[in-house]
Formats: structure tokens, C-alpha cells, sequence
């Protein structure tokens, strides 16, 4: 008995290891596939908008082809999974997923993986978001509580109104939400179940992260986006090293097929794409960016409410409004007009409609007036807290920046004062936004409210 015991262990521990290792199972989700369906197909309608499109039908193809036969191998697949590929004209090294199974593969990373292996590794990596459910798991952790409520109060049953509900109070979640927010743990869990599809369908299972390794080496200016959307887990390699030998015996993988040298040779012979539209500009006008922030901070007593500022800004007051601003802070818009780029502006929202409004409801109406003339604007992100016990909803919003060819990132602070919405708008480009966090949060930390 003891021998057969002891021969068991022996025997049995990689496959144990294997089972634990390999639990791929999806995070705390509040949404069920149904949903991610939903949110994917909105969003992919954004981006099919946005994106400039390869429709060239062999490529098109390749990408369905090689994308269907991976996903058939993924670990938690669901059927209502929509597994959609496309083709981004763009050289940028890049490929994201957007939850339900709708893939964007750059022309870029086709045109730099060096075998079907690399290009399956990648793919398998996106697919590895989509059934971990990354997107809506991340969504679900960032969703304010009154919305955490209304899901877990009975309205999960009827997944299409609950879909639309969510959409309408939050605006859609936009492309913004589900391409910026992987985690260093998303990415490995990606990287484990990318490396398991890979094994599993026949493809040297090496390739995702030696794709990953090389383009960050050979080319480091095309991967910026695709990097810091997809934070690299620290031991890649080692970890996708160790993980080979748990999946089974080492085979004869594939790592490359004829078709996929064709559609790359297809690839180079077709025009160039499209440039991006942003740069030439954004070269074309230089603007000196504003001086640090001050540490050294000074008092603005305004209607309601008194917060202090760097004492190297200036305070321009309107109508009750407030704009809190570094030199060079203003820049003039395409109509002549001055908008903000840099600071803080305060001012109070007056919602419509009943006097019962909520914190989420009146902060949205607000941000839809905004959308207005703002039509790129997008809510990233929102969540509750308090600023001196009184509830407060933080909305991170994706704007256009007035300066030509960037995007900007407002955070956006709103509290019920008497029978209006008091709106703090924190405004930097998206660039230069986490330089100036920290001045906005001594900022928020200042705000007395009367
Ligand atoms: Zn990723």
C-alpha cells in the first residue's frame, strides 16, 4: 500500500500542479456572457467607426480562419461568444479584445511576427481576455455602488433592460473602458490560457511571448500603446517556460504554415496605411507645456465651497464659475475661442427634471450636455467616495484635448450642495495627466464645503 501510495505522489504531482495552476477561471463579474456580448458589440461599433479598417478579404481571411480554430481550444469558451477578428490598417504594433469575443489585430503586428506561431500567440493572448472575461470583471469592480445595488436587487434576470439601464446611466461604457484597464494580473492569466490555447492547438506554445519579447526589442517606438495597455508581467518568458511541461509531453508544434506567408507577403505588397491623422499636427505646433505646479498652496474662497491651489496658478472667476489655472493653461481652440487644457474648474450644475435627483443621475445629465459640444467625449470610469462624509461620484472622463491632436483626461468630482450639483473638473492632457495627480488630489483633500 505504502509503495503504491508513494509510486502515486510521484506520478501525480505535475498533473496536480497542472489542475491548480490551470484553474482558469474568470474574476468577480457582476455581468453575465450575455452581457459581454452586448458591451463588446457597442463598443466594436465604436471602434469599426473609428479605426481605419483593413477589408482586404484575404487577410480578412487568414485572420478568421487562424482566430476560430484558436478559440475553439480556449478554456471557459461560451457559445453566445460572438469571435469576431478584424484587421486595424495601422502600423502600430498593436491587437486588442473587447469582452464577447470581438478581436482587433493591427496590420503592424501581422506585418512584424516572424512565424504563425507569434501572430497565434497574440490572438490566443486576446482570446484569453475575452473568455477570462477581463473586461466586465474590471467593469464590475469599478461600477458605482447605487448600480451594484440595482444588479443584486433582482434585476439580473432580464439581462437585455439591465444592459440598456446601464448604458443610459453610464452612457456606455465606451472603447476607452475596455482597452486601457488590464491588469498585471489580466495580462499573465491572458498569457497562461494564451500559452494553453497555443498547446493545445497544435502551435510551438514559445511563440506569444517570444513575439512579445521581440517587437518590444526590435521596435520599441510602434509597441508604446500596445504595452502600456497590456502591462508586461514581470517573468513572462520564465513564467510561459514553466508553464509548457504542465500542458502535456512536448510535440512536434507547428510554427509556421504556408498561408500565413502569403498573407504576409500580400500584406507588404498592399499601399501603406493610412498615417495617423494627430501627428503631423501636434509637430506642426509646438506648445511650451505650462511650469510644474507649486507645492506651496493658496486659498480660493468661492460660492459654497473654499479649495487651495498652487500659488503659481491663476484664478479667473464667471458667472459663479471658477477656472484654477497653470500659465499657459489656456490655449485657443480652432474658432479663436480660449479653452482649458491644464487645472481645475469649478462651477454648479443646476439638474433638470425632479428635486429628488441623484448623485448619478444629475452628473450624467450634466456630463450628456457637455457630450453636446464635446462629441468624443467618453466616460471611462466612475466611482463613489466622500469628501467630508458627504458622498461624491469621481467620473473619469476621455475628452479631445483644445491642444490639436490629443486626448485629454478629466476627472471629475460632483456633490450634491442644497439643490444643485457642485462639478470639479480636473483637466490635463492624457499625456501629462498623472503629473499633475498629485496636485489635484492636495486639491480635492482642501475642498471645504458649506
Ligand atoms: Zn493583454
Amino acid at each position: 500500500m505504502a509503495l503504491l501510495f508513494l509510486a502515486g505522489l510521484v506520478a501525480v504531482p505535475s498533473i496536480l500542479l497542472a489542475v491548480e495552476r490551470l484553474n482558469f477561471k474568470p474574476g468577480f463579474n457582476l455581468f453575465n456572457p450575455t452581457q459581454d456580448v452586448a458591451f463588446g458589440q457597442e463598443a466594436a461599433a465604436e471602434v469599426d467607426n473609428q479605426f481605419p479598417l483593413l477589408n482586404d478579404p484575404p487577410v480578412v481571411r487568414y485572420v478568421n480562419d487562424l482566430g476560430h480554430r484558436l478559440e475553439s481550444f480556449a478554456p471557459n469558451n461560451n457559445p453566445r461568444y460572438v469571435w469576431q477578428f478584424k484587421v486595424v490598417n495601422s502600423s502600430d504594433i498593436n491587437a486588442f479584445a473587447l469582452p464577447g469575443g470581438f478581436i482587433y489585430v493591427n496590420r503592424g503586428a501581422l506585418e512584424a511576427a516572424e512565424d504563425e506561431a507569434q501572430i497565434a500567440g497574440v490572438m490566443a493572448h486576446e482570446s484569453g481576455h475575452v473568455v477570462m472575461r477581463h473586461g466586465t470583471n474590471q467593469a464590475s469592480k469599478a461600477l458605482p455602488l447605487e448600480l451594484v445595488g440595482a444588479l443584486l436587487s433582482g434585476l439580473a434576470g432580464e439581462s437585455g433592460g439591465l444592459t440598456s439601464q446601464i448604458f443610459n446611466r453610464l452612457g456606455g461604457f465606451g472603447i476607452g473602458c475596455w482597452m486601457l484597464h488590464n491588469s498585471r494580473e489580466a495580462e499573465q492569466q491572458a498569457d497562461e490560457v494564451g500559452t494553453y490555447i497555443l498547446y493545445h492547438a497544435g502551435y510551438d506554445p514559445h511563440g506569444m511571448a517570444q513575439f512579445f519579447e521581440i517587437i518590444q526589442k526590435k521596435y520599441p517606438q510602434r509597441t508604446l500603446e500596445f504595452f502600456s495597455d497590456h502591462p508586461v508581467p514581470e517573468n513572462r518568458i520564465k513564467d510561459v517556460g514553466a508553464e509548457i511541461p504542465l500542458l502535456g509531453p512536448a510535440k512536434s508544434w507547428t510554427t509556421d504554415r504556408p498561408e500565413f506567408d502569403a498573407v504576409k507577403k500580400h500584406l507588404l505588397a498592399l499601399p501603406p496605411p493610412p498615417k495617423a491623422k494627430a501627428a503631423p499636427h501636434a509637430a506642426a505646433s509646438p506648445v511650451a507645456p505650462p511650469p510644474a505646479p507649486s507645492n506651496t498652496m493658496i486659498p480660493y474662497n468661492g460660492q459654497g465651497f473654499a479649495i487651495r491651489y498652487p500659488d503659481n496658478w491663476q484664478a479667473k472667476s464667471t458667472d459663479g464659475a471658477v477656472a484654477l489655472f497653470p500659465a499657459g493653461g489656456f490655449v485657443s481652440g480652432s474658432g479663436g475661442d480660449e479653452s482649458q487644457a491644464y487645472g481645475a474648474f469649478i462651477s454648479h450644475y443646476q439638474p433638470q427634471g425632479p428635486t429628488g435627483w441623484g448623485l448619478v443621475d444629475a452628473t450624467q445629465q450634466m456630463l450628456d450636455s457637455w457630450r453636446e459640444s464635446n462629441p468624443n467625449l467618453r466616460v471611462v470610469k466612475q466611482s463613489g467616495m466622500s469628501v467630508q462624509g458627504r458622498p461624491c461620484l469621481l467620473t473619469e472622463v476621455e475628452n479631445d484635448s483644445p491642444l490639436e491632436g490629443q486626448k485629454e483626461t478629466d476627472r471629475v468630482l460632483t456633490l450634491r450642495q442644497s439643490d444643485s450639483l457642485l462639478a470639479l473638473i480636473f483637466v490635463a492632457p492624457r499625456a501629462s495627466f498623472d503629473a499633475y495627480q498629485p496636485t489635484f488630489a492636495a486639491m480635492v483633500r482642501s475642498l471645504q464645503v458649506q
